[in-house]
């Protein structure tokens, strides 16, 4: 069976702006500088005008960002860093590899990101850094990661791969993008998220002078001037293909974010009565950039059965995330334990994310619906 209705819709997306991603790829062709070209600074520096950050470093993946960040912060082997339970698992596997040491804490089972009055009692003495990831669209409570991280001396680092673009609004009024608030942020510009470039590509964010600078001396080998190493690094680059792209798909992020979120609206609308389906939680703080629609379903559903039901009438859903980061055999440690995780575990067996990009209309919304309503019903749920 054909999926006819996918996760997202890169190529419609794309049509729509095909002659100005055209000439922008022509031009970089034009130029032959692929690496480190002017399009490069051209895009740091409107992405940094537009989420109002200081510094862009552009860099390799957004797994590579985090690995940098943590770089930056001259963490030493077997410090602690702090991460939720539930997530994409990119922060916890560099803490790993680093030699540092991830400290899962529970998540919140409405907003999906961790929670912030689980945080204090995982913090010791080597605690050093918290790594908030932003799930699905939606900021963490940052307000009370920045007290903790003042109260106890710990750096942060966003994981914003998932929410760039989202508005964080403090309880005196003042607001800040996600990824600005933190001593770092992070993103990835993977294809399919809300700022997708044609391959991989991702940038790390910061305010701070010092950082930057150490920063992007280790995306580039350490190097402080050409064939002079002071210190570890990566090669991590952002190429100026991407770069390129990305300036032009910058320019629609605004109208993206709003596609998502009259898409979002019209999925509240048909589930909002539904007792077996529970809509996405808005939180009072956060905007949401609907990175991804996520329902949870209640435990009358039989959620293998409903995909089924739905990719067999040619609709993709998919599980974000199916288990739990210490259940995960190359990040399971003493450290960690499930009995910790109560919230992260609920998660994984009743979130099914929906499809949502840009490229939603009403037609395609209520074909969803309505094949989720009829798999429920198929269920004997109606
Ligand atoms: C996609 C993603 C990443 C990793 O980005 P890559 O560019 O694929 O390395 C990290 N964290 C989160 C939350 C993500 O969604």
């Amino acid at each position: 069976m054909d999926v006819k209705i996918q996760m997202v819709d890169l190529k419609s997306q794309h049509a729509k702006i095909k002659s100005e991603l055209g000439n922008a790829i022509q031009d970089v062709i034009e130029s032959s500088i692929f690496v480190k070209g002017k399009e490069v600074a051209y895009f740091e520096n409107e992405l940094s005008n537009y989420l109002g950050v200081k510094h862009i470093i552009g860099c390799g993946n957004g797994t590579d960002a985090i690995q940098i960040a943590l770089l930056a912060l001259g963490l030493k082997y077997g410090d602690e860093v702090i991460v939720p339970a539930f997530t994409y698992p990119s922060a916890i596997e560099v803490i790993i590899l680093l030699g540092l040491s991830p400290i899962m804490v529970d998540i919140d089972i409405q907003s999906y990101n961790i929670d912030v009055r689980k945080i204090e009692s995982k913090i010791t003495s080597r605690t050093k850094a918290i790594i908030p990831v932003h799930l699905f669209g939606q900021s963490s409570e940052m307000e009370a990661i920045v007290q903790i991280a003042i109260k106890y001396n710990l750096f942060i680092i966003e994981d914003n791969a998932q929410s760039l673009g989202t508005v964080y609004t403090f309880s005196n009024g003042d607001k800040k993008r996600t990824g600005a608030i933190g001593h770092i942020g992070t993103t990835s510009f993977f294809p399919s998220k809300n700022l997708g470039c044609m391959g991989d590509g991702g940038a790390i964010m910061t305010n701070d002078d010092e950082l930057a600078r150490k920063i992007r001396k280790i995306a580039n080998h350490g190097q402080k001037e050409l064939y002079v190493h002071e210190m570890i690094g990566v090669n991590s680059r952002l190429d100026s293909l991407q770069a390129a792209i990305l300036r032009v798909k910058l320019k629609h992020l605004d109208s993206y974010e709003a596609k998502r979120n009259e898409a979002a609206k019209h999925y509240d609308s048909y589930f909002e009565n539904n007792e077996y389906v529970k809509i996405p939680f808005r939180n009072r703080y956060s905007t949401h950039v609907f990175h991804q629609y996520t329902i949870s379903l209640s435990k009358k559903v039989d959620r293998n059965k409903l995909r089924s039901y739905l990719l067999e009438r040619g609709i993709q859903t998919m599980i974000y995330y199916p288990i739990v980061a210490c259940n995960q055999l190359a990040y399971s440690s003493k450290n960690n334990n499930i009995l910790d995780f109560p919230m992260s575990e609920l998660a994984t067996q009743s979130v099914l994310s929906l499809p949502i990009h840009t490229e939603m209309n009403e037609t395609l919304l209520k074909e969803i619906c309505g094949n989720l309503i009829g798999g429920l019903r198929s269920q004997g749920l109606s």
